[in-house]
């Protein structure tokens, strides 16, 4: 049996081609992607990395931890690895972000892409186009041509102004406009109030029956995280109530039980937990089974990086939804692009005429740059099983 022999965190900041500015979080414009990435290494030297969104600092201390917890462990043992990640949630710091890299591991071991490792076989993904940036309604219809043009044929845009009457014309007008060539969703980003940069509207449940109403009549395809999600009685009356799918569950930081309890009581059509934030991938599937004994849909979030996208690619790809539901593909030009988005991984993860082509390596399936993670990025913490060497002159270059 191979054991993790030594971990590895850096911190990345890599710029995007142009400014980005997340209708999910009012008044931020970002310039860089920036996240934390680790890398666990096996004592025979094979290699797991993942990969973490970060504001800031908030993660510079985790490397004691890390060590203390992991080092030693089977690699192949996720149970036991993802009770130790829970061990970390219960103290308040969730990090289901590390468990990609021990499936990493594991599927390298194996000699097998992940997704077939857990019994998947669906080789291509169909995407929708996930847009992320508030428009008017002229640059929503050329953003909407453009993904047309490249293959799309259903796109997710995003609303999220304080009067709702903006919302409903804008959503109207680009379905109307699109109709008969192009699908179109809605994700309102209610389930989670990210206003540290900025006041964001909180809708009723009056506001979003209101809403489901017209995205119902326009023919919208599903519409995303209309109402807060800790909500849970409310979003299933209004699952219940609404004419058009509602979907829902992306960063559900107690994973699967909550999400399954959520599945049970009605709250969503469609659930999207992404690994990263809601369990790992082994509780992103445990999500997809209860999906599919209780009639209902599934299809990951992805929106964080290169690494958060293709993770949710092998979760979607083996659970076998790909068949059913489109995978989200994030998008944005200018600034969120491929080159920005993925950062540091050597190939960026392309779309081809709106499907993805599941990597065929073993493990997650990309090599990291290292030219670009030490023109971007720092070592700030490595420790082997025999020693330790933190290094936070390194971050604080970057800070
Ligand atoms: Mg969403």
């Amino acid at each position: 049996m191979s054991v993790l022999d030594r971990v590895e965190l850096y911190f990345v900041k890599a710029p995007l081609p142009a400014p980005f500015a997340p209708s999910w979080m009012p008044g931020l414009v970002r310039e860089a992607i920036t996240f934390y990435l680790v890398r666990f290494i096996t004592d025979e030297g094979v290699e797991g990395w993942s990969a973490f969104t970060s504001g800031g600092r908030e993660r510079a201390g985790l490397g004691d931890t890390l060590a203390k917890l992991f080092l030693g462990e089977d690699p192949e043992d996720i149970d036991r690895l993802s009770e130790r990640i829970h061990i970390m949630a219960v103290g308040g710091n969730f990090n289901w972000w590390l468990e990609p890299a021990f499936w990493d591991i594991k599927a390298k071991q194996a000699g097998l892409p992940l997704y077939k490792l857990l019994g998947g076989t669906d080789d291509c993904l169909r995407l929708y186009a996930s847009s992320g940036e508030l428009r008017d309604t002229g640059a929503r219809r050329e953003e909407a041509e453009a993904r047309y043009a490249e293959g799309f044929r259903t796109m997710k845009i995003r609303v999220h102004d304080f009067d709702e009457t903006v919302d409903i014309e804008h959503v109207s007008d680009i379905a109307l406009y699109m109709h008969g060539r192009m699908t179109i969703s809605v994700d309102c980003n209610q389930a989670f109030r990210l206003t540290q940069f900025g006041k964001a509207p909180q809708w009723s449940l009056e506001r979003a029956r209101r809403f489901v109403d017209a995205a119902a009549d326009v023919g919208l395809a599903w519409v995303e995280e209309p109402l807060f999600g800790e909500w849970h009685e409310e979003i299933a009356r209004l699952t219940a109530y609404s004419r058009v799918p509602i979907a829902g569950g992306e960063l559900h930081v107690m994973g699967a039980s909550e999400l399954i309890r959520m599945a049970k009581m009605g709250c969503y059509n469609i659930y999207q937990p992404d690994a990263m934030f809601a369990g790992g991938v082994k509780q992103g599937l445990e999500v997809a089974r209860a999906c599919r004994e209780l009639g209902l849909k599934f299809t990951p979030h992805t929106w964080t990086n290169g690494f958060g996208f293709i993770v949710n690619a092998h979760v979607h790809a083996a659970s076998g939804f790909a068949g059913e539901t489109l995978f989200e593909y994030p998008l944005d030009e200018p600034g969120w692009v491929p080159e920005g988005r993925d950062a540091i991984i050597r190939e960026p993860f392309r779309h081809d005429r709106g499907w993805f082509d599941m990597p065929q390596t073993p493990g997650l399936g990309f090599e990291i740059d290292h030219d670009k993670l030490s023109k971007y990025g720092c070592c700030f913490y490595k420790a082997s099983r025999r020693e330790v060497h933190w290094m936070p002159e390194a971050l604080a270059k970057i800070f």
